[in-house]
């Protein structure tokens, strides 16, 4: 009752997520359940044998619930085996009047109870978390023992007297392991919102891409994959443009949409890659190249994708366009921090360029030491989809021709 108590008080803090109430409701049937078994004698039989013992598996079926509550599943028909194990076979005369058989009967049931937590805990689909398969187990322990209890009560015929004292061993037992469940339950959740934690101090709550500190801590992985495949390290800058004046003209909650949309489009294009928000209007995206064509074509795939896409605040277009500096190392030589100066370097010669373009340092020109004034005429421009499709429409004007 009092663990009923404390899950109550847990529910109270986000009544939307029932898994607290699920178990409390458990603890609460339990405790009621057996309150009213313990009292037999003195009160109805049929309140104390049929309605206590159901009461009592309610109390299993709820915390199937609100472990099914807590992976977000919904209602399985297994859930509520305990009790109907039970009922089944409670009214039938020789089990109904001989207390063994009773015993044995709700052994069953707490059995196929167990086996269910079991199920709710191991066939959630959620990787990773190692008390996960600990806390599986002590279900499955649990609902060996009910079983084992069933079964060999069932071959023995024990009199009343041994049946109690076979009750009272297996209740022990099961006492025994429910405090494990608790524990490893706990630690579960804590696990849990551990990862939780990590997980919102590595995102751009705007955007919901990587933060600068979660994008930084992935370098490492970008370069050895690139060492591993025998390719080139890429970091792309971007900036989007003029952004002030988007802000100005719309209002920030317009441009705090341009930075979603712009997200977006670029996680879309660098599945391989990581991508996040360094700040402001600046993201970044780290990737594996094969070579400098293959940057500069997923560069301008972004940049394109971004200009074609329509925003809108519901009234007007908003015009937007991102300025774009990469940067190329060898797996060997990449030096997170250089390449990210590199990049800026060649941003900033893409924003003297004119804006909404890419510039592209290579290999060579990205290990250059930053000189002391960037310099605007460094780097290559790479030619915009607009200035390749203008090319390849002359070149069939002059073969017609
Ligand atoms: P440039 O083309 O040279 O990059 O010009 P710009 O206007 O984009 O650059 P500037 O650095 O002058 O302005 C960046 C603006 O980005 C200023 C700031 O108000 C805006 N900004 C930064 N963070 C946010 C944000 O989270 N939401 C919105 N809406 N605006 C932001
Ligand atoms: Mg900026
Ligand atoms: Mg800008």
């Amino acid at each position: 009752m009092t663990l009923a108590l404390v899950a109550f008080m847990a529910w109270r803090h986000n009544v939307r997520n029932k898994t607290y109430l699920y178990w409390g409701l458990g603890f609460l049937f339990s405790g009621i359940g057996f309150a009213m078994v313990a009292v037999r004698g003195q009160i109805p039989n049929i309140l104390s044998i049929e309605a206590g013992n159901t009461i009592a598996l309610c109390g299993q079926s709820a915390w199937v619930m609100g472990y099914l509550a807590l992976d977000r599943r919904k209602f399985e028909w297994w859930v509520l085996l305990p009790p109907a194990v039970w009922l089944a076979g409670v009214f039938l005369p020789w089990v109904n009047g001989d207390y063994a058989n009773r015993v044995i009967l709700y052994n069953l049931a707490s059995a196929t109870g167990a086996t269910a937590l079991a199920l709710a805990v191991t066939t959630s689909g959620v990787k990773g978390e190692k008390t996960r398969g600990k806390l599986g187990a002590i279900f499955v322990a649990q609902s060996v023992l009910c079983f084992g209890t069933a079964l060999a009560m069932a071959l023995l015929g024990p009199t009343d007297a041994e049946a109690a004292n076979f009750a009272g061993l297996a209740a022990m037992a099961m006492g025994f392991l429910l405090t494990f469940a608790c524990a490893l339950t706990c630690r579960m959740i804590m696990e849990r919102s551990e990862k939780q934690l990590r997980l919102l101090s590595f995102t751009d709550p705007l955007t919901s891409v990587l933060n600068r500190r979660g994008l930084f801590g992935r370098f490492d992985a970008i370069q050895e994959k690139a060492f591993d495949a025998r390719h080139q390290v890429a970091v792309l800058l971007f900036d989007l443009d003029h952004f002030k004046r988007v802000n100005d003209r719309f209002g920030h909650q317009a441009g705090d949409h341009v930075l979603t949309v712009f997200a977006r489009v670029a996680r879309q294009y660098t599945p391989d890659g990581v991508f996040g928000r360094m700040g402001g209007e600046e993201f970044a995206a780290f990737t594996t190249v094969a070579d400098q064509t293959e940057a500069e074509a997923l560069a301008e795939s972004i940049r394109a994708e971004f200009c074609r896409v329509p925003i809108s605040t519901g009234e007007a277009l908003i015009p937007a366009t991102v300025s774009i500096g990469v940067a190329l190392a060898s797996a060997i030589e990449a030096n997170r921090d250089k390449l990210i100066s590199a990049s800026d370097r060649a941003l900033y010669a893409a924003k003297a360029a004119g804006r909404n373009c890419t510039v592209i340092f290579g290999e060579a020109e990205a290990a250059a030491p930053a000189p002391a004034q960037p310099d605007e005429k460094s780097g290559e421009l790479v030619p915009t989809l607009d200035d390749q499709i203008y090319a390849l429409r002359r070149v069939g004007s002059l073969g017609r021709g």
